[in-house]
């Protein structure tokens, strides 16, 4: 097997601790937020406590200042424990990233420590009920109105949703352009639904909200107005590729759980990895899975760099989700009814994969994008 090479002894220490911390807050709480449909406030704040938050942000803003390496493990380290309640990675790595290179120092020193903390709960909303893939097509307005903007529209399907303190929302400033702009969930006529029901990441508040005349100064705009598509467009790779670090570690976690209960559970006598197609299966998993990884590590490598493009990051989210979809699918079936259970952890990673598909722009989506580069 080919060693990573991405991570020195400091990242390992890191590591340890990680995973230290979600074995102990997140594991045993998983099972009732499922039920709750969202997190505890609590788990932030413990997270916060110990710098898990944030590390990509500037020490001058509360984070710690750190490569992209630290939140590649701390999605890592989540993935194998298969809870996908706590939306850390996007808080962290997602929305943070759009104060840092958009805010004002204003705004950054409003909300960067706080997030940091735990104390504020980030998200990011450009999917309404009628468009996703289409971001040009949204119809939520701001419209200017003295020094505000009056905000009016819905948005669907937000990650954080329900718990977020801050959201960014994408809304049309004009024709045809669009503006990122910073929402807080107390302002007057802001609401949202309780989580959505769906049939994985349970324990993730997934949610609806509602913009009703929602009145915000013109001080919460990210960046230029009617820059909004662009800003979208220099951040979303980084998206992509956390999406694909989820699928590879959750794929890699999946062959490994599923070799051991290969060899422990028998038929016919024999333990089931003793049959040639459980072997077969294992052997072209774990081919698919190396390859994965060695993209993957070159991907992370380039991106520190800042030589990540955007149509590899594409390829990268596209091929990971694909490839975590069919590991997490043929591991079950080697779990038999058992993987269908749903206290088992395949049965988890299995309802979860799916959604990696669509979310951070659709598989079909990227593809259009990376036909777009080969071919023009
Ligand atoms: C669990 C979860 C969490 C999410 N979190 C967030 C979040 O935090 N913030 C947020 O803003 N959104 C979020 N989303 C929404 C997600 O980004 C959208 O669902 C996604 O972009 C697809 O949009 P849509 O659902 O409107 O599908 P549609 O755009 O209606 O697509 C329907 C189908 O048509 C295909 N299609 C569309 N256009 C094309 C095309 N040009 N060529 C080929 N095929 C095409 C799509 O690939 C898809 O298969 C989340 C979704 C889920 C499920």
């Amino acid at each position: 097997m080919i060693e990573r090479t991405i991570f020195n002894e400091e990242h390992e220490l890191f590591q340890q601790s990680v995973n230290k911390f979600f074995e102990k807050e997140i594991v045993p709480n998983h099972d009732q937020w499922e039920i709750d449909g969202h997190v505890s406030r609590e788990v932030w704040l413990k997270a916060g406590e110990l710098g898990l938050l944030c590390t990509g942000t500037a020490e001058e803003y509360g984070g710690s200042g750190v490569d992209f390496t630290y939140s590649t493990i701390m999605m890592e380290e989540l993935a194998r424990t298969g809870c996908s309640g706590p939306g850390f990675a996007l808080h962290s790595d997602i929305v943070a990233p759009y104060i840092i290179h958009q805010g004002t120092e204003e705004l950054k020193k409003q909300w960067l420590p706080k997030m940091a903390k735990g104390e504020v709960i980030g998200a990011i909303a450009m999917t309404e009920p009628g468009t996703g893939s289409d971001l040009q097509a949204v119809k939520m307005t701001a419209k200017k109105d003295g020094d505000d903007y009056i905000i009016n529209g819905s948005k669907t399907f937000i990650t954080n949703g329900y718990m977020c303190d801050l959201v960014i929302v994408v809304a049309k400033t004009g024709e045809g352009e669009i503006s990122l702009i910073l929402v807080e969930a107390d302002r007057e006529g802001f609401t949202k639904d309780k989580p959505l029901k769906k049939i994985g990441m349970k324990a993730q508040d997934t949610c609806q909200m509602y913009f009703d005349n929602v009145r915000v100064p013109q001080s919460n705009l990210l960046g230029q107005e009617g820059q909004g598509f662009i800003y979208l467009m220099m951040e979303l790779p980084q998206e992509r590729l956390l999406v694909a670090i989820i699928a590879i570690a959750t794929a890699e976690e999946a062959v490994k759980r599923t070799l051991q209960y290969v060899q422990e559970r028998e038929a016919f006598g024999r333990t089931i990895a003793k049959f040639q197609n459980t072997r077969f299966k294992l052997a072209e998993m774990a081919t698919e899975v190396q390859m994965g990884r060695v993209f993957i590590d070159k991907c992370i490598e380039l991106h520190i760099k800042q030589q990540l493009d955007v149509p590899t990051a594409a390829m990268a989210k596209y091929a990971m989700t694909d490839l975590q979809c069919k590991v997490v699918d043929e591991c079950l079936q080697l779990h038999g009814g058992y993987g269908y259970m749903w206290e088992y952890w395949i049965a988890r990673a299995y309802a979860d994969a799916r959604a990696q598909r669509i979310y951070a722009g659709t598989n079909e989506i990227m593809k259009e994008i990376i036909s777009r580069a080969i071919l023009e």
